[in-house]
């Protein structure tokens, strides 16, 4: 007997492509990965962000000694930010996009194919499911994301 997982019971994470990707044109091909890998896309916005918003999204790294710098690079142009959803989808996030630090991150990951530098690594991935649900209340408003029957669900969330 199958049981099916509605979406509304499925997790989500919030995943944004950083002001470099989007410079460097990889807005495409990072979200092809989640596409391909079966994840669903139920929310997209493409915003130039305040020092407000960003200072809330890395408050954990207020006393980081490179917590300015971050703030000057993440609003130096437009992010791309995205949730998605599907089974365990934090946590794969994370594994797709791969180690803070691009130089530990392995070949087949986003950031150990795409970037060199942890300073300029092109994507952020919630790290936790509570995480991401404060990420995802942070940068958008209920309305915005959508709860849509993707056709081929039946094979990516079936338990
Ligand atoms: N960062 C940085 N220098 C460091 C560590 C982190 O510029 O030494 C930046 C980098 O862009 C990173 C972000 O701060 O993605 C947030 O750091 P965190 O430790 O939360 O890593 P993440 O969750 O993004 O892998």
């Amino acid at each position: 007997m199958y049981v099916f997982i509605f979406s509304s019971e499925l997790e989500r994470t919030l995943i944004a492509v950083k002001p470099d990707g989007v410079q460097r044109r990889l807005v495409g091909q990072i979200i092809q990965r989640f596409e391909q890998r079966g994840f669903k896309l139920v929310g997209l916005k493409m915003v130039q962000a305040s020092h407000g918003i960003l200072s809330e999204h890395y408050g954990e790294l207020r006393t980081k000694p490179f917590f300015q710098s971050l703030l000057t690079y993440m609003s130096s142009g437009p992010v791309v930010v995205m949730v998605w959803e599907g089974h365990n989808v934090v946590q794969a996030s994370r594994k797709m996009v791969g180690q803070t630090n691009p130089a530990e991150a392995p070949a087949g990951t986003i950031r150990g194919d795409f970037s060199v530098h942890v300073s300029r690594n092109v994507v952020h991935a919630s790290d936790s499911q509570e995480g991401a649900q404060k990420e995802i209340q942070l940068w958008f408003q209920g309305k915005d994301l959508l709860d849509w029957d993707c056709c081929d669900q039946i094979y990516t969330i079936e338990v």
